[in-house]
Protein backbone atom coordinates (compact mmCIF):
# COMPACT_ATOMS: atom_id res chain seq x y z
CA UNK A 1 0.00 0.00 0.00
CA UNK A 2 2.94 2.21 0.87
CA UNK A 3 4.61 1.70 -2.08
CA UNK A 4 1.60 2.25 -4.49
CA UNK A 5 0.72 5.48 -2.33
CA UNK A 6 4.41 6.86 -3.38
CA UNK A 7 3.95 6.45 -7.11
CA UNK A 8 0.77 7.86 -7.04
CA UNK A 9 1.82 11.29 -4.41
CA UNK A 10 4.03 13.99 -5.43
CA UNK A 11 5.17 13.99 -2.05
CA UNK A 12 6.43 11.72 0.57
CA UNK A 13 7.00 12.86 4.45
CA UNK A 14 8.41 11.18 7.52
CA UNK A 15 6.75 12.97 10.93
CA UNK A 16 10.21 13.67 12.57
CA UNK A 17 14.03 14.47 11.21
CA UNK A 18 15.18 10.62 12.13
CA UNK A 19 12.14 8.79 11.06
CA UNK A 20 12.21 11.09 7.67
CA UNK A 21 16.15 9.65 7.56
CA UNK A 22 15.33 6.40 8.40
CA UNK A 23 12.66 6.59 5.56
CA UNK A 24 15.22 7.73 2.91
CA UNK A 25 18.15 5.27 3.76
CA UNK A 26 16.11 1.91 4.98
CA UNK A 27 12.87 1.79 4.70
CA UNK A 28 11.82 3.18 1.34
CA UNK A 29 15.53 3.52 -0.07
CA UNK A 30 14.74 1.95 -3.27
CA UNK A 31 11.89 4.99 -3.43
CA UNK A 32 14.17 7.61 -2.33
CA UNK A 33 16.87 6.65 -5.12
CA UNK A 34 13.98 6.72 -7.80
CA UNK A 35 12.26 10.34 -6.84
CA UNK A 36 14.77 11.79 -4.12
CA UNK A 37 12.73 15.32 -4.65
CA UNK A 38 9.61 13.70 -3.18
CA UNK A 39 11.21 13.23 -0.25
CA UNK A 40 11.06 15.69 2.90
CA UNK A 41 10.56 16.21 6.79
CA UNK A 42 7.15 17.23 8.58
CA UNK A 43 7.58 17.65 12.08
CA UNK A 44 4.78 16.90 14.19
CA UNK A 45 3.31 19.29 16.49
CA UNK A 46 0.53 19.78 18.73
CA UNK A 47 -2.45 21.84 19.35
CA UNK A 48 -1.54 25.03 22.44
CA UNK A 49 -4.96 25.76 23.10
CA UNK A 50 -6.04 21.83 23.79
CA UNK A 51 -2.78 20.90 25.02
CA UNK A 52 -1.87 23.99 27.61
CA UNK A 53 -4.51 26.56 27.53
CA UNK A 54 -7.25 24.35 28.21
CA UNK A 55 -5.97 21.40 30.02
CA UNK A 56 -3.99 23.46 32.19
CA UNK A 57 -5.56 26.66 33.09
CA UNK A 58 -3.52 27.71 36.06
CA UNK A 59 -0.58 27.26 34.49
CA UNK A 60 -1.57 29.43 31.13
CA UNK A 61 -2.54 31.75 33.28
CA UNK A 62 0.35 32.14 35.22
CA UNK A 63 2.11 32.39 31.79
CA UNK A 64 -0.27 34.73 30.46
CA UNK A 65 0.64 36.96 33.27
CA UNK A 66 3.98 37.34 32.76
CA UNK A 67 4.49 37.17 29.67
CA UNK A 68 0.63 38.02 27.93
CA UNK A 69 -1.38 35.51 25.58
CA UNK A 70 0.73 35.76 22.47
CA UNK A 71 1.49 32.49 22.97
CA UNK A 72 -1.86 31.14 22.30
CA UNK A 73 -1.38 31.51 17.93
CA UNK A 74 2.75 32.11 18.12
CA UNK A 75 4.10 29.50 20.65
CA UNK A 76 7.27 31.10 19.75
CA UNK A 77 6.36 33.22 22.15
CA UNK A 78 7.41 31.17 25.08
CA UNK A 79 10.68 31.90 24.28
CA UNK A 80 9.90 34.89 26.37
CA UNK A 81 9.45 32.65 30.12
CA UNK A 82 13.25 31.60 30.04
CA UNK A 83 14.63 34.95 32.42
CA UNK A 84 11.59 33.51 34.89
CA UNK A 85 13.47 30.35 35.47
CA UNK A 86 16.20 31.88 37.12
CA UNK A 87 13.49 33.92 39.63
CA UNK A 88 12.79 32.32 42.72
CA UNK A 89 8.84 33.44 43.65
CA UNK A 90 7.79 32.44 39.95
CA UNK A 91 9.75 28.99 40.36
CA UNK A 92 7.52 28.81 43.65
CA UNK A 93 3.77 30.10 41.80
CA UNK A 94 5.10 26.76 38.96
CA UNK A 95 5.46 24.71 41.39
CA UNK A 96 2.33 25.74 42.77
CA UNK A 97 -0.01 25.04 40.12
CA UNK A 98 2.20 21.64 39.55
CA UNK A 99 0.91 20.66 42.87
CA UNK A 100 -2.83 21.65 42.54
CA UNK A 101 -2.71 19.36 38.97
CA UNK A 102 -1.22 16.93 40.96
CA UNK A 103 -3.89 16.98 43.74
CA UNK A 104 -6.81 17.22 40.76
CA UNK A 105 -5.38 13.94 39.49
CA UNK A 106 -5.22 11.94 43.09
CA UNK A 107 -8.20 12.72 43.66
CA UNK A 108 -9.35 11.18 40.30
CA UNK A 109 -7.30 8.11 41.06
CA UNK A 110 -8.81 8.05 44.63
CA UNK A 111 -12.14 7.75 43.14
CA UNK A 112 -11.55 5.48 39.84
CA UNK A 113 -8.63 3.57 41.54
CA UNK A 114 -9.64 3.33 44.80
CA UNK A 115 -6.18 4.07 46.95
CA UNK A 116 -4.70 7.23 47.95
CA UNK A 117 -1.14 8.03 46.16
CA UNK A 118 1.21 10.57 48.09
CA UNK A 119 1.50 14.04 45.70
CA UNK A 120 4.94 14.41 47.32
CA UNK A 121 6.17 11.60 44.87
CA UNK A 122 7.23 12.18 41.66
CA UNK A 123 4.31 11.33 39.13
CA UNK A 124 6.09 9.30 36.66
CA UNK A 125 3.96 8.88 33.63
CA UNK A 126 3.55 6.75 30.74
CA UNK A 127 0.63 7.10 28.96
CA UNK A 128 0.16 5.50 25.06
CA UNK A 129 -1.09 2.70 23.03
CA UNK A 130 0.27 -0.55 24.51
CA UNK A 131 2.96 -1.62 22.32
CA UNK A 132 6.26 -3.95 22.58
CA UNK A 133 8.48 -1.05 21.07
CA UNK A 134 6.88 1.58 23.26
CA UNK A 135 8.54 -0.76 26.12
CA UNK A 136 5.95 -0.26 28.99
CA UNK A 137 7.85 -3.36 29.93
CA UNK A 138 11.02 -1.40 30.70
CA UNK A 139 9.12 1.01 32.70
CA UNK A 140 7.28 -2.61 34.83
CA UNK A 141 11.10 -3.82 35.67
CA UNK A 142 12.36 -0.74 36.70
CA UNK A 143 9.70 -0.82 39.14
CA UNK A 144 10.13 -4.44 40.24
CA UNK A 145 13.57 -3.34 40.69
CA UNK A 146 12.83 0.00 42.86
CA UNK A 147 10.61 -2.49 44.78
CA UNK A 148 13.35 -5.03 45.25
CA UNK A 149 15.61 -2.27 46.61
CA UNK A 150 13.26 -1.24 49.16
CA UNK A 151 12.54 -4.98 50.38
CA UNK A 152 16.04 -5.28 50.71
CA UNK A 153 17.62 -2.27 52.41
CA UNK A 154 14.12 -0.37 53.64
CA UNK A 155 15.93 2.08 55.89
CA UNK A 156 17.49 3.64 52.99
CA UNK A 157 16.54 6.84 51.67
CA UNK A 158 14.04 6.43 48.99
CA UNK A 159 12.03 9.09 46.52
CA UNK A 160 8.20 7.72 46.57
CA UNK A 161 7.07 7.44 43.02
CA UNK A 162 3.80 7.06 42.11
CA UNK A 163 3.92 5.47 38.42
CA UNK A 164 1.41 6.06 36.43
CA UNK A 165 0.18 3.99 33.25
CA UNK A 166 -2.63 4.45 30.88
CA UNK A 167 -3.24 3.61 27.02
CA UNK A 168 -5.23 0.51 25.36
CA UNK A 169 -3.59 -2.24 23.47
CA UNK A 170 -5.36 -3.82 19.67
CA UNK A 171 -8.22 -6.70 20.69
CA UNK A 172 -5.92 -8.36 18.25
CA UNK A 173 -2.40 -7.74 20.22
CA UNK A 174 -2.04 -11.05 22.90
CA UNK A 175 1.53 -9.80 23.65
CA UNK A 176 -0.09 -6.11 24.72
CA UNK A 177 -2.66 -7.11 26.66
CA UNK A 178 -0.64 -9.69 28.73
CA UNK A 179 1.53 -6.59 29.26
CA UNK A 180 -1.61 -4.63 30.56
CA UNK A 181 -2.26 -7.69 32.75
CA UNK A 182 0.59 -7.84 34.01
CA UNK A 183 0.80 -4.02 34.85
CA UNK A 184 -1.85 -4.53 37.10
CA UNK A 185 -0.52 -7.60 38.76
CA UNK A 186 2.50 -5.66 40.16
CA UNK A 187 0.37 -2.90 41.18
CA UNK A 188 -1.63 -5.34 43.16
CA UNK A 189 1.21 -6.58 44.82
CA UNK A 190 3.20 -3.33 45.51
CA UNK A 191 0.26 -1.28 46.74
CA UNK A 192 -0.50 -3.66 49.30
CA UNK A 193 2.85 -4.13 50.70
CA UNK A 194 3.19 -2.71 53.81
CA UNK A 195 7.09 -2.52 54.19
CA UNK A 196 7.07 -0.11 51.10
CA UNK A 197 4.81 2.15 53.21
CA UNK A 198 3.24 3.94 50.10
CA UNK A 199 6.98 4.78 48.77
CA UNK A 200 5.85 3.17 45.56
CA UNK A 201 2.14 3.19 43.98
CA UNK A 202 1.71 1.85 40.75
CA UNK A 203 -1.69 3.16 38.85
CA UNK A 204 -3.25 1.71 35.41
CA UNK A 205 -5.86 3.83 34.43
CA UNK A 206 -8.40 2.11 32.60
CA UNK A 207 -10.43 3.82 29.53
CA UNK A 208 -7.35 6.12 28.17
CA UNK A 209 -8.87 8.72 25.90
CA UNK A 210 -8.22 12.49 25.06
CA UNK A 211 -9.69 13.83 28.50
CA UNK A 212 -7.97 11.54 30.48
CA UNK A 213 -5.07 12.42 28.92
CA UNK A 214 -5.93 16.53 29.59
CA UNK A 215 -6.10 15.33 33.56
CA UNK A 216 -2.76 13.25 33.52
CA UNK A 217 -0.37 15.36 31.80
CA UNK A 218 -0.65 18.62 33.25
CA UNK A 219 0.11 17.17 36.65
CA UNK A 220 3.13 14.85 35.52
CA UNK A 221 6.57 14.99 36.89
CA UNK A 222 8.06 13.25 34.80
CA UNK A 223 7.82 11.97 30.66
CA UNK A 224 8.49 8.23 29.95
CA UNK A 225 9.28 8.47 25.76
CA UNK A 226 11.82 4.59 25.90
CA UNK A 227 10.81 3.39 23.19
CA UNK A 228 13.46 1.56 21.16
CA UNK A 229 15.88 4.12 19.14
CA UNK A 230 14.45 3.61 15.47
CA UNK A 231 10.99 2.38 16.26
CA UNK A 232 9.05 5.71 17.26
CA UNK A 233 8.03 7.76 14.06
CA UNK A 234 7.78 10.77 16.35
CA UNK A 235 5.34 10.70 19.48
CA UNK A 236 3.43 13.34 20.54
CA UNK A 237 2.89 12.81 24.19
CA UNK A 238 6.49 13.43 24.41
CA UNK A 239 5.61 17.15 22.94
CA UNK A 240 2.51 17.31 25.44
CA UNK A 241 4.02 16.61 28.45
CA UNK A 242 6.98 19.10 28.09
CA UNK A 243 4.53 21.81 27.06
CA UNK A 244 3.15 21.07 30.41
CA UNK A 245 6.76 21.35 32.53
CA UNK A 246 7.13 17.68 32.91
CA UNK A 247 10.48 16.73 32.42
CA UNK A 248 11.17 13.68 29.81
CA UNK A 249 13.11 10.32 30.50
CA UNK A 250 13.68 9.04 27.11
CA UNK A 251 16.06 7.43 24.46
CA UNK A 252 17.40 9.17 20.92
CA UNK A 253 13.76 7.82 19.29
CA UNK A 254 11.50 10.00 17.15
CA UNK A 255 10.81 13.42 18.18
CA UNK A 256 12.47 13.29 21.45
CA UNK A 257 15.53 14.38 19.50
CA UNK A 258 14.56 17.55 18.60
CA UNK A 259 12.89 18.41 21.90
CA UNK A 260 16.27 17.46 23.31
CA UNK A 261 17.82 20.06 20.68
CA UNK A 262 15.30 22.56 21.90
CA UNK A 263 15.25 22.32 25.56
CA UNK A 264 19.10 21.46 25.90
CA UNK A 265 20.96 18.29 26.61
CA UNK A 266 21.00 19.53 30.60
CA UNK A 267 17.15 19.63 30.70
CA UNK A 268 16.04 16.22 29.83
CA UNK A 269 17.34 12.89 30.94
CA UNK A 270 18.36 10.54 27.84
CA UNK A 271 19.65 7.24 27.63
CA UNK A 272 20.02 4.00 25.69
CA UNK A 273 21.40 2.53 22.49
CA UNK A 274 21.15 4.93 19.32
CA UNK A 275 19.49 4.12 16.52
CA UNK A 276 23.41 3.31 14.69
CA UNK A 277 23.84 0.90 17.84
CA UNK A 278 20.70 -0.84 18.02
CA UNK A 279 21.11 -1.60 14.09
CA UNK A 280 24.92 -2.65 14.91
CA UNK A 281 24.10 -5.18 17.82
CA UNK A 282 21.30 -7.01 15.52
CA UNK A 283 24.07 -6.98 12.67
CA UNK A 284 26.91 -9.07 15.07
CA UNK A 285 24.12 -11.40 16.93
CA UNK A 286 22.05 -9.80 19.70
CA UNK A 287 21.85 -12.60 22.53
CA UNK A 288 19.51 -11.00 25.75
CA UNK A 289 20.73 -14.17 27.37
CA UNK A 290 24.12 -12.28 28.05
CA UNK A 291 22.38 -9.23 30.08
CA UNK A 292 20.12 -11.00 31.97
CA UNK A 293 23.54 -12.64 33.50
CA UNK A 294 25.11 -9.98 33.61
CA UNK A 295 23.29 -7.54 35.36
CA UNK A 296 21.73 -9.21 38.98
CA UNK A 297 18.69 -6.73 39.40
CA UNK A 298 17.42 -7.17 36.39
CA UNK A 299 17.34 -11.28 36.61
CA UNK A 300 15.87 -11.09 39.89
CA UNK A 301 12.78 -8.94 38.46
CA UNK A 302 13.02 -11.20 35.56
CA UNK A 303 13.08 -14.46 37.61
CA UNK A 304 9.86 -13.15 40.09
CA UNK A 305 8.00 -12.77 37.33
CA UNK A 306 8.95 -15.83 35.66
CA UNK A 307 8.33 -17.90 38.94
CA UNK A 308 4.97 -16.14 39.56
CA UNK A 309 5.40 -13.81 42.32
CA UNK A 310 2.90 -11.06 40.80
CA UNK A 311 0.70 -14.06 39.42
CA UNK A 312 0.33 -16.85 42.67
CA UNK A 313 -2.68 -18.02 41.55
CA UNK A 314 -1.74 -18.70 38.09
CA UNK A 315 2.01 -18.94 38.31
CA UNK A 316 2.80 -19.42 34.42
CA UNK A 317 0.38 -16.55 33.26
CA UNK A 318 3.38 -14.14 32.01
CA UNK A 319 5.67 -16.64 30.66
CA UNK A 320 5.19 -15.32 26.97
CA UNK A 321 6.33 -12.18 28.46
CA UNK A 322 9.75 -14.08 29.71
CA UNK A 323 10.24 -16.00 26.83
CA UNK A 324 9.69 -13.24 24.58
CA UNK A 325 12.74 -11.06 26.64
CA UNK A 326 15.08 -14.05 27.08
CA UNK A 327 14.74 -15.28 23.67
CA UNK A 328 14.65 -12.70 21.30
CA UNK A 329 13.97 -9.15 23.19
CA UNK A 330 13.15 -7.46 19.44
CA UNK A 331 13.16 -4.14 21.30
CA UNK A 332 16.51 -4.78 23.46
CA UNK A 333 15.06 -4.01 26.69
CA UNK A 334 17.74 -5.97 28.37
CA UNK A 335 20.61 -4.07 26.63
CA UNK A 336 19.24 -0.71 27.43
CA UNK A 337 17.73 -1.82 31.28
CA UNK A 338 21.39 -0.88 33.11
CA UNK A 339 21.71 2.49 31.22
CA UNK A 340 17.76 2.85 32.14
CA UNK A 341 18.30 2.59 35.70
CA UNK A 342 21.11 4.53 36.02
CA UNK A 343 19.11 7.40 34.34
CA UNK A 344 16.73 6.57 36.90
CA UNK A 345 18.77 7.32 39.95
CA UNK A 346 19.63 10.33 38.05
CA UNK A 347 15.59 11.53 37.74
CA UNK A 348 15.41 10.57 41.40
CA UNK A 349 18.43 12.49 43.07
CA UNK A 350 17.45 15.58 40.53
CA UNK A 351 13.77 15.73 42.22
CA UNK A 352 15.31 15.98 45.90
CA UNK A 353 16.45 19.53 44.42
CA UNK A 354 13.01 21.32 43.58
CA UNK A 355 14.78 24.89 42.28
CA UNK A 356 16.98 23.20 40.41
CA UNK A 357 13.72 21.15 38.51
CA UNK A 358 11.66 23.46 38.72
CA UNK A 359 14.01 25.99 36.58
CA UNK A 360 14.44 22.87 34.34
CA UNK A 361 10.37 22.48 34.16
CA UNK A 362 10.13 26.31 33.26
CA UNK A 363 13.18 25.87 30.32
CA UNK A 364 11.29 22.91 29.13
CA UNK A 365 7.89 24.85 28.43
CA UNK A 366 9.74 28.26 27.38
CA UNK A 367 11.70 26.04 24.47
CA UNK A 368 8.42 24.34 23.15
CA UNK A 369 7.51 26.84 20.90
CA UNK A 370 8.99 24.43 17.57
CA UNK A 371 5.74 21.87 18.25
CA UNK A 372 2.95 24.03 17.89
CA UNK A 373 0.56 22.08 15.25
CA UNK A 374 0.64 25.67 13.90
CA UNK A 375 4.33 25.19 12.25
CA UNK A 376 3.51 22.05 11.11
CA UNK A 377 0.38 22.81 9.29
CA UNK A 378 2.03 26.08 7.80
CA UNK A 379 4.92 23.56 6.55
CA UNK A 380 2.42 21.38 4.81
CA UNK A 381 0.58 24.33 3.51
CA UNK A 382 3.71 25.93 2.20
CA UNK A 383 6.08 22.94 1.29
CA UNK A 384 3.31 20.47 0.00
CA UNK A 385 -0.22 21.47 -0.38
CA UNK A 386 1.25 24.82 -2.03
CA UNK A 387 -1.85 26.90 -0.76
CA UNK A 388 -1.80 30.47 1.02
CA UNK A 389 -3.43 31.07 4.44
CA UNK A 390 -6.34 33.52 4.00
CA UNK A 391 -7.91 36.28 6.78
CA UNK A 392 -10.89 35.15 8.16
CA UNK A 393 -13.26 38.19 9.77
CA UNK A 394 -14.80 37.32 12.50
C1 LIG B 1 -1.22 12.26 22.26
C2 LIG B 1 -2.01 11.04 22.37
C3 LIG B 1 -1.51 9.83 21.87
C4 LIG B 1 -0.14 9.70 21.27
O1 LIG B 1 0.77 9.34 22.32
P1 LIG B 1 2.26 8.87 22.02
O2 LIG B 1 2.88 8.72 23.39
O3 LIG B 1 2.92 9.96 21.23
O4 LIG B 1 2.17 7.59 21.28
C5 LIG B 1 -2.27 8.69 21.99
N1 LIG B 1 -3.51 8.73 22.57
C6 LIG B 1 -4.02 9.86 23.08
C7 LIG B 1 -5.37 9.82 23.73
C8 LIG B 1 -3.30 11.05 23.00
O5 LIG B 1 -3.82 12.17 23.52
Amino acid sequence: MAHLAIVGSHSVNGVAALHTELLKTKVLKDFYELFPERFNNKTNGITPRRWLRQCNPGLSALISRNIGDGWLKNLNRLSRLVPFAEQEDFRAAWREIKAENKGRLAGYIEKSNGFRVRTDSIFDCQIKRFHEYKRQLLNVLHIITMYNRIKQNPKATFVPRTVIFAGKAAPGYAMAKLIIKLVNSVATVINNDSDIADRIKVVFLANYSVSLAELIIPAADLSEQISTAGTEASGTSNMKFALNGALTIGTLDGANIEIMNEVGRENIFIFGLTTREVEAIKESGYNPMDFYHGCSELRAAIDMIAGGFFSPSEPSLFKPIVNSLLHGDNYMLLADFPLFLKCQEQVSLEYLDKEEWSRKSILNVANMGKFSSDRTIDEYARDIWDIKPIQVSL
